[in-house]
C-alpha cells in the first residue's frame, strides 16, 4: 500500500470515526437530509478527486522519472557530439553537475566489455562485468537517445543504472558508458509532487463538501424543519399551522404546498365533520326525544285506556252470566272476543313502550316451571278446545326449579303458544321444555312451541322478530294481530340471556325455541310431567274488602267476587278502609277479612298510606292478605307494593281467572 493510499484510508477512518461519535450526541444537523446529501457529495467528490489524484500522482512521477533519465543521457551526448573528452567519467562531480543527480559509478567500456575509463582507477583494464558482478544485469538500462519511454526498474532502490551507447570507437568497435546514479533527490521530489496533489485534493473535498453542505442547509433546513413541525403540529390536531415562504418551484417547494393543501383539507374536512357530527347528535338527541315522548304516550295511554277496558270487559263478563236470548248471547260474544283483542294490543304497546324505555327490570325469583306450565295449558283451554286443536305440554321430568324472572318468562310463552294456536287450524301445539345441561349451580333450559300451522317462508323468518312486521299484510285481516307479539318476545328473551329462533316450512309448521341459562334453586324438583288441567275451584265462602274509589270498577270487582261467592265489603279509600278495620279496637271486636283487595291511587288516603298503617297496627299472626289492584303495570312498581307490606298484586283490567287464581293462593 502506497503513502498515498494510507493517507486516505486514515482520512476516511477519521471521519467515520467522527461521524460516529456524534452520532452518538444525537446532533439534529447529523440526522438532517442536508447531512446526509453532503456525505453523498462527500463520498462522490472522493472518489473522483482521489481517481484524478492518483491518475497525476502518477504521470508526474513518470515525469521526473523520465527527466532523470534523460539527464543521464546528456554525458553520453556530450561525448558523442565531441564536447567532452571520454577522460571526463574520472571526474564524478563534473558528471553528477550534468547529470543533476549524484553519479556514483561511471566507466566506459569497449564493446568486449574492457573498462577503458572509470572513475575509479584501478578498474580500468578490467572486465565491466567483473566489476560489477553483484549488480545484475537487468538492472543496466541501456538507454535509446530517440526514444522517450523509461521504465526505472525498481522504485524503492535509490540508484539507477544506466549504460549509454558511445558513437566514438577505439579499435573500430563500439563502447557504452555506464553510469549508477543515486536517485534520492528524484525520490524526494515524487514524494514532494505527491504530497503536494494528496493535500491539494484533499482540501478540494473537504471543500467541495463544506460548501454543498452549507448551501443544502441554506436550501432545505429551513423548509424541512418548519414542514416537520406543520407535520407534528397537524398530528397533534393544530390544524391552522402552515409552513411558510412556498413559492419555490422546486421539489421542496412541490411537498412544501402539498403539505400545506393537505393541512388545508384536513381543516376543512375536520370542520365539515364537527357540523355533521353537531346535526348528526342534534338529530339524535331529536329522534330520541321524539321516542321517548312516544314511548310515554304509549305508556300513558294504554295505561288510561286499561281502567275503562276493565269495565267493559268486567261488566261483558258479568252480562255473560245473566240470562241472554241468543241473539244477546252472540253479541255480548263478540263484544267479548273484541275488548279481549283490544287488550292484547294495549299489553303489546304497554310491554314494547317498557322494552324500550328500559323499563323492564327483571324480577328473578323462584319458578316452577311446570307451574308454569300448567297455568299457560289453563289460559289457552278456550281457545284450543275452541279450534279442536291438541295443545301438549312435554316437560323433562328431572326439570329443576330454576331462578328466572317468571313473569317475563310466562309473557314469551303466551306470545308463542297464542301465535301458535291462531295460525294452526287443525293438529296440534306442542311446548316442550327440557333440561339441556347441568353445570355447577347453572343450568340450561331449552323451550320449543311447535305448531302444524301454516308454517313461514325463509324471507319471512328474518323479518317477523322486527316490530309491526308480519309475514303479508293479508294476515292482519286474515288473523289479526299488530306485528308486535315476536319483537317484544325477542327482546324479552335476550333480558332472560336467551336468543329467540324459528325454523319453519311452509304448509307443515313452524318451531319456535330458546335456551335459558339459570341458576338452580335449591330443594323440590318437579317430577311431575304429565299435564292436566287444574280446574279452579271457583267457590270461595269468604269475606274480603275491596277498597277502590272508581265506581264502575267498584262495581265491576264486587260483583266477580261474590259470584265467586265471596261476601264483599267495600270502603271508597284508604281512611275508609282503616276505620272498617276498626285498627283500634280490641282484637275480638275487630271485623276479620281473609283477604283485603287495595287500590293504589285514591284521594283522602292511597292504598300504599293505608297498607303501611294496617301493618303497623295489626299483629303478625293476625295477617291480611293484602294485594294492590292498579292500572300501573310497571315492573318496578311490583317491589314497591311488597316493600310497603302489600302480598300481590293484581293489574287492571281485572280478570276472573286472575281474581280465582288470587283468592285460591292466599285466602
Ligand atoms: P302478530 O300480532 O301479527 O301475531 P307477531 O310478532 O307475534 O305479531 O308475529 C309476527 C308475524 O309472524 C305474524 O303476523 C305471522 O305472520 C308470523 N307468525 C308468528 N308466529 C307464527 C306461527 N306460529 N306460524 C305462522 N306464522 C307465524
Amino acid at each position: 500500500m502506497d503513502e498515498f493510499t494510507l493517507n486516505v484510508y486514515y482520512f476516511f477512518m477519521v471521519m467515520t470515526a467522527n461521524q460516529k461519535v456524534k452520532q452518538r450526541q444525537r446532533s439534529p444537523f447529523f440526522l438532517s437530509l442536508a447531512f446526509k446529501l453532503s456525505l453523498s457529495i462527500f463520498l462522490i467528490a472522493s472518489v473522483l478527486l482521489s481517481s484524478l489524484g492518483i491518475y497525476y500522482i502518477h504521470t508526474f512521477s513518470d515525469e521526473i522519472d523520465q527527466r532523470l533519465y534523460f539527464q543521464a543521457q546528456i554525458p553520453g551526448q556530450l561525448m558523442n557530439d565531441g564536447v567532452v573528452s571520454y577522460e571526463i567519467v574520472r571526474d564524478l562531480e563534473v558528471l553528477s553537475q550534468l547529470v543533476g543527480e549524484t553519479v556514483l559509478f561511471a566507466a566506459i567500456s569497449s564493446f568486449d566489455e574492457q573498462i577503458l575509463y572509470s572513475d575509479d582507477l584501478s578498474f580500468e583494464g578490467q572486465k565491466f562485468s567483473e566489476v560489477h558482478s553483484h549488480e545484475k544485469r537487468d538492472e543496466w538500462i541501456v538507454s535509446d537517445l530517440n526514444s522517450q519511454i523509461l521504465s526505472i526498474p525498481t522504485e524503492d532502490k535509490s540508484y539507477l543504472c544506466v549504460s549509454t551507447p558511445l558513437l566514438f570507437e577505439k579499435g573500430g568497435k563500439g563502447a557504452s558508458l555506464h553510469m549508477k546514479i543515486c536517485s534520492a533527490n528524484t525520490q524526494a521530489k515524487k514524494h514532494r509532487v505527491s504530497m503536494g496533489f494528496f493535500m491539494g485534493f484533499s482540501l478540494c473535498i473537504a471543500l467541495i463538501t463544506w460548501v454543498s453542505a452549507l448551501l443544502l442547509h441554506r436550501m432545505t433546513a429551513s423548509r424541512l424543519r418548519s414542514t416537520v413541525e406543520c407535520l407534528k403540529a397537524v398530528e397533534k390536531g393544530n390544524l391552522k399551522q402552515r409552513i411558510p415562504g412556498s413559492k419555490s418551484q422546486d421539489e421542496l417547494g412541490i411537498l412544501v404546498r402539498g403539505v400545506n393543501h393537505m393541512a388545508d383539507e384536513l381543516e376543512r374536512r375536520c370542520a365539515e365533520q364537527e357540523q355533521l357530527d353537531d346535526e348528526l347528535k342534534a338529530a339524535k338527541d331529536a329522534a330520541e326525544k321524539a321516542s321517548l315522548s312516544k314511548s310515554e304516550f304509549l305508556a300513558n295511554m294504554s295505561h288510561e285506556i286499561r281502567t275503562p277496558m276493565n269495565g267493559v270487559l268486567g261488566m261483558t263478563q258479568l252480562i255473560k252470566d245473566t240470562e241472554l236470548s241468543p241473539e244477546q248471547a252472540e253479541y255480548i260474544e263478540t263484544i267479548s272476543t273484541s275488548a279481549d283483542n283490544l287488550l292484547k294490543i294495549i299489553n303489546n304497546i304497554l310491554d314494547l313502550s317498557r322494552v324500550e324505555r328500559g323499563k323492564f327490570d327483571l324480577n328473578m325469583d323462584a319458578v316452577d316451571v311446570l307451574a308454569v306450565l300448567n297455568g299457560l295449558c289453563s289460559f289457552f283451554s278456550p281457545s284450543i278446545l275452541e279450534k279442536g286443536l291438541d295443545l301438549k305440554m312435554e316437560c323433562s321430568p328431572d326439570l329443576p326449579r330454576i331462578r328466572t324472572d317468571e313473569g317475563t318468562l310466562r309473557q314469551i310463552l303466551i306470545n308463542l303458544i297464542a301465535n301458535a294456536i291462531k295460525f294452526t287450524q287443525k293438529g296440534q301445539v306442542v311446548v316442550a321444555v327440557e333440561c339441556l345441561e347441568i353445570a355447577g349451580n347453572e343450568c340450561t333450559i331449552g323451550f320449543r312451541v311447535s305448531d302444524t300451522g301454516i308454517g313461514i317462508s325463509k324471507d319471512a323468518q328474518e323479518l317477523i322478530f322486527q316490530e309491526f312486521k308480519q309475514v303479508d299484510g293479508s294476515h292482519t285481516r286474515e288473523y289479526g294481530g299488530t306485528g308486535l307479539g315476536l319483537a317484544i318476545s325477542k327482546k324479552m328473551a335476550e333480558q332472560l340471556g336467551g336468543r329467540l329462533a324459528v325454523s319453519s316450512d311452509i304448509g307443515k309448521g313452524s318451531e319456535f325455541f330458546f335456551n335459558i341459562t339459570v341458576d338452580m334453586e335449591e330443594g323440590r324438583r318437579t317430577h311431575d310431567n304429565t299435564t292436566s288441567l287444574k280446574r279452579a275451584q271457583d267457590e270461595f265462602d269468604i269475606k274480603v274488602l275491596l277498597v277502590e274509589d272508581n265506581k264502575l270498577n267498584q262495581l265491576v270487582i264486587s260483583k266477580l267476587l261474590q259470584k265467586m261467592g265471596c261476601h264483599v265489603d267495600m270502603a271508597e279509600n284508604g281512611l275508609e278502609a282503616i276505620n272498617r278495620l276498626k285498627l283500634s279496637a280490641p282484637e275480638d271486636e275487630r271485623p276479620r277479612y281473609a283477604i283485603i283487595f287495595m287500590d293504589i291511587q285514591m284521594p283522602v288516603l292511597d292504598g300504599l298510606k293505608a297498607t303501611a298503617m294496617i301493618r303497623a297496627q295489626e299483629q303478625e299472626s293476625q295477617r291480611t292478605p293484602i294485594i294492590a289492584i292498579t292500572a300501573h303495570a310497571m315492573k318496578g312498581d311490583r317491589e314497591k307494593f311488597l316493600d310497603e307490606g302489600m302480598d300481590g298484586y293484581l293489574s287492571k283490567p281485572i280478570r276472573r281467572e286472575d281474581l280465582c287464581a288470587t283468592l285460591k293462593k292466599y285466602s
